[in-house]
């Protein structure tokens, strides 16, 4: 549905009617660029989808907006998809007149769209129903408060799925149902393929190797750290469930075939939530290569039989692996055992990015709707918010990671009290 508002440019008065393709969530920001005077105006649509014709009150450039008059000869037509990539060059063509429509083109069929649209309804309709208790369920687990937690399970899942009986099925059940909401915003599976390369090569292990890791996990439970890690990977899904309005509009293209992705570069998403998601960009890349020293652990297991143990000696220690600057730490990933993670980590962590938002040296042009930074090429913002989605089956691989730590702990129990 297309809304139509008429408004002046606050900066130099140029008429203008902008076509509002309308969103899923209630309240809407965005911002437009008058094409005369370069101003970036920013606005905001609140819906109420309650009522019956749609109750909207649009705000422009921090007022309410009651104007109704019509333009006979507007200055610029302008059209914004409010949670769709869009085309803004271009007002006569139906690419740029229709963003929605034009979603199933750069998908490459109806039946993608269709799918779009089923997984986002999906994860929003679970989000809207049981996140509250997920997070709380989720608190109780990181406390490791069973009792609550037990308590909690119950009133979320009632009868669909019995009380868990020991700590080996609350880890696990835990893992399962955050994965159950997750899943519906992984269209491409790499999450799946990740976990199964996972579990592959620790099925893998023969019997001594594999005691040597039961110990290597015992070792990391004792230590507070692989809680800490826990939680902080918790946190960032909780921030995208909690913020998902700032990054469902990058969820389209992550169902585009390939000519769409190489058009996302012209494509436009018209709000401005970088200022968060740097944050999460900056705390998901550090927390990963916190996580990549357990990963490195069992490779070195795999390969020497001691997590310490690394190729050629070096470095001496995980502790010191730890220490070398992050952007190394991948190198020592051997691609034969990890193919599908090293391929991942490549595609989804991007040092120069990171390195630009640390260092407070990137900024988002919203003229141009490029992320602008000393040390390397522009960005598109539209291509920076799905990469920010398509972090997420690293995050969900290292709290997979995590979980086989306890559960390999948890065995190691078992075996010494049977
Ligand atoms: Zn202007």
């Amino acid at each position: 549905m297309i809304f139509r508002y008429h408004t002046l440019c606050p900066g130099c008065s140029a008429k203008i009617i902008l076509r509002l393709s309308i969103g899923i969530d209630s309240y809407q920001p965005f911002y437009y660029v008058c094409e005369r005077c370069g101003a970036a105006n920013k606005g905001s649509l609140e819906i109420d989808y309650s009522i019956l014709p749609y109750g909207t009150k649009i705000t422009l450039d921090g007022q309410n907006h009651p104007m109704e008059t019509d333009f006979e000869n507007p200055d610029q037509i302008i059209t914004i998809g409010l949670d769709l990539p869009c085309i803004l060059t271009g007002a006569d063509s139906p690419e740029s007149q229709f963003p929605f429509l034009h979603q199933s083109t750069l998908m490459g069929s109806t039946d993608k769209l269709i799918q779009f649209q089923n997984r986002i309804s999906s994860f929003r309709s679970i989000v809207n129903s049981d996140w509250p208790k997920l997070k709380r369920l989720l608190t109780y687990y990181t406390n490791r408060d069973w009792i609550q937690f037990d308590r909690e399970w119950e009133n979320i899942f009632e009868d669909t799925s019995p009380l868990p009986k020991n700590d080996f099925e609350r880890h696990d059940r835990l893992h399962r149902a955050l994965e159950m909401l997750f899943i519906s915003l992984l269209p491409e599976l790499d999450y799946l393929i990740l976990k199964k390369e996972l579990n592959y090569l620790i099925s893998g292990l023969p019997e001594d190797k594999l005691l040597k890791l039961k110990k290597f996990s015992i070792d990391l439970t004792k230590d507070k750290e692989l809680l800490y890690f826990q939680r902080s990977l918790f946190e960032r899904l909780a921030f995208m469930v909690e913020n998902f309005s700032a990054i469902s509009s990058g969820f389209p293209a992550l169902f585009y075939n390939a000519n769409g992705k190489k058009d996302l570069k012209n494509l436009r998403i018209m709000r401005d939530d970088f200022e968060i998601l740097k944050a999460h960009y900056l705390s998901s890349y550090e927390i990963c290569h916190k996580v990549i020293k357990i990963i490195i652990g069992i490779q070195n297991i795999h390969f020497r039989g001691d997590p310490d143990l690394f190729d050629g000696g070096k470095p001496t220690s995980l502790t010191k692996f730890d220490r070398i600057p992050n952007a190394l730490k991948i190198n020592y990933i051997n691609q034969n055992i990890y193919p599908e993670f090293h391929s991942r980590w490549t595609i989804s962590l991007n040092k120069k990015l990171r390195n630009a938002i640390g260092h407070n040296s990137i900024y988002h042009d919203l003229k141009s709707g490029m992320l602008i930074f000393d040390d390397g090429d522009p960005i598109p913002y539209s291509k920076f918010v799905s990469d920010v989605l398509n972090l997420l089956p690293l995050l969900l691989y290292c709290i997979q990671v995590i979980k086989m730590m306890y559960i390999l702990q948890y065995f190691k129990n078992q075996a010494k009290s049977s």
